[in-house]
C-alpha cells in the first residue's frame, strides 16, 4: 500500500484503529475537540490524542442538545457521540474556542458516559503579554490532572519527548508540502488533507514513519492528471474529502491551505526553551492563529496571502461552516485583502445536509472566471 493510501485508509478507518491501539498497547486515548489542545502532554503521557470529527452524515440526534444555528461541524461532532462512535474514548477535552465546539463538547459530557474530562483555558486574547505565562499556568493544571488520571507522573523528559515527536510531524509535512510549490505537484489537496487529518488521529511515531516513506516515494511520483488552476482553500474546520475530490475533478489542484485540518494545525514548531510547558504555551499563543484568537490584528491575513504567493494560488476558496461567527466576521475584509493583492476569491457556505453537488457550478464559474483573468 502507498503511503497516500495508508493516510487515506487511517482516515476512514479511524475508530478501527484507535481501538487496535488500546488492545495493542493498553494505553488511553481521549477525544479532543479543538487543535489548541496541547498533544505534545497527552504524547508525554502515553495516552493516543484522536480529534472528534463529523461523519458527513445528515443526523437528527442533536437538536435536544445544541442549538440549531450553531455550526454543522459542531452538531455532526456531537452526535458521533451521542451515536456511540466514539464509545472506545477513555475522556474528551477542549482547549477554550469558539462558542459553538463549547456546547458541542458540554453536551457530550452531559450526556456520554466518560471517565476524564478537561476544559483547559486557552486565552483568546493571545496578543496580552500575560497570555504565555496565564496559559503556562493552565497547563502546569492540567498536567497535574493528567497525571492523576493516568496513575503516573507526566515528567519534564516524557514532554520533551512529546514535543520531540509532535515537532517532526510537523517538519515532515511542512516538507511533504514543499512538493504543492512544483508546477505539476505529485500530490493531490485530497491526498495533503488525507495526510493532515490522519495525523490527528494515529500514533504519531507511526505517522512519522509513513510520512518517512511518502517523502521517499514523492520525487519519482507521477499523478496521472492535469493540474489545471491552482487554488488555495482557506476557513472553517473543513476535512470535506467530497468536496476537495469535486474541485480536483473539474480542472483544478488545491496546492495551500489555511485550516484546523491543514496548515494552522501544524505549521508552527514548539521551540524548546528549557521549560517545556513554557514552550508548548508559546507555541500555541503564537501558533498560526484561528480567528477566535485572531481579533483584532488578524495576524492570518499576511499568512494566508504569503502562502497563496508561495505556492502560486491564482485563486482562493474561502469556507465558511453554516453559522460559523468567527470566520463569517473574517469573510468581508479577508475577500477585500486577497482581492486587493491580486487573489480573487469564491465564497461558499457549508452544511453537512447539502449535497456537494451544488457547488460543481460554482466552482466551474469560478475556474472560468480566472480562466478568462489569464487571457487578458
Ligand atoms: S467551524 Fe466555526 S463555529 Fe464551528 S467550531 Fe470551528 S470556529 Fe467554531
Amino acid at each position: 500500500m502507498s503511503a497516500a493510501d495508508k493516510f487515506a485508509n487511517w482516515w476512514t478507518n479511524r475508530h478501527n484503529y484507535a481501538k487496535e491501539w488500546k488492545a495493542k498497547t493498553g494505553g488511553k486515548v481521549i477525544g479532543y475537540f479543538c487543535t489548541y489542545v496541547p498533544e505534545e502532554i497527552l504524547i508525554g503521557a502515553g495516552v493516543l490524542p484522536v480529534r472528534i470529527l463529523g461523519s458527513h452524515e445528515p443526523q437528527d440526534v442533536t437538536e435536544p442538545h445544541i442549538f440549531g444555528m450553531f455550526c454543522p461541524f459542531c452538531r455532526d461532532c456531537l452526535a458521533q457521540g451521542l451515536k456511540g462512535r466514539f464509545d472506545y474514548l477513555d475522556g474528551i477535552m477542549i482547549a477554550q474556542s469558539c462558542l459553538h465546539i463549547r456546547q458541542a463538547y458540554t453536551s457530550w459530557k452531559l450526556h456520554v458516559p466518560i471517565d476524564f474530562s478537561y476544559y483547559l483555558c486557552m486565552p483568546h486574547h493571545v496578543q496580552r503579554p500575560s497570555s504565555k505565562p496565564f496559559f503556562r499556568g493552565e497547563l502546569e493544571a492540567f498536567q497535574k490532572s493528567l497525571e492523576e488520571w493516568v496513575g503516573k507522573p507526566v515528567s519534564n523528559q516524557d514532554m520533551e519527548h512529546g514535543i520531540e515527536v509532535m515537532n517532526r510531524n510537523r517538519q515532515l509535512m511542512k516538507k511533504v508540502y514543499e512538493y504543492r510549490k512544483l508546477p505539476n505537484p505529485p500530490l493531490t489537496g485530497l491526498e495533503a488533507m488525507q495526510m493532515v487529518v490522519s495525523s490527528q488521529m494515529v500514533d504519531k511515531e507511526e505517522h512519522n514513519k509513513v510520512l518517512e516513506e511518502f517523502l521517499a516515494e514523492l520525487p519519482d511520483r507521477n499523478l496521472d492528471r492535469e493540474t489545471g488552476t491552482r487554488l488555495i482553500i482557506v476557513g472553517s474546520e473543513d476535512d470535506d474529502t467530497e468536496f476537495l475530490k469535486m474541485v480536483e475533478s473539474v480542472g483544478a489542484t488545491v496546492v495551500a491551505d489555511d485550516h484546523c485540518t491543514g496548515t494552522r494545525y501544524f505549521w508552527d514548531e514548539v521551540v524548546p526553551n528549557g521549560d517545556p510547558l513554557h514552550a508548548i504555551a508559546a507555541r500555541y499563543v503564537d501558533r498560526t492563529p484561528c480567528p477566535t484568537k485572531d481579533w483584532p490584528e488578524r495576524r492570518r491575513f499576511p499568512r494566508i496571502l504569503q502562502f497563496a504567493k508561495e505556492y502560486d494560488a491564482k485563486g482562493a476558496i474561502i469556507i465558511q461552516q453554516k453559522f460559523c461567527d468567527p470566520h463569517e466576521a473574517d469573510i468581508p475584509p479577508l475577500t477585500a485583502y486577497l482581492n486587493d493583492n491580486g487573489i480573487p476569491s469564491l465564497f461558499l457556505e457549508f452544511d453537512v445536509t447539502v449535497p456537494v453537488g451544488q457547488f460543481r457550478v460554482r466552482v466551474e464559474a469560478f475556474l472560468e472566471t480566472l480562466g478568462q483573468e489569464d487571457l487578458f
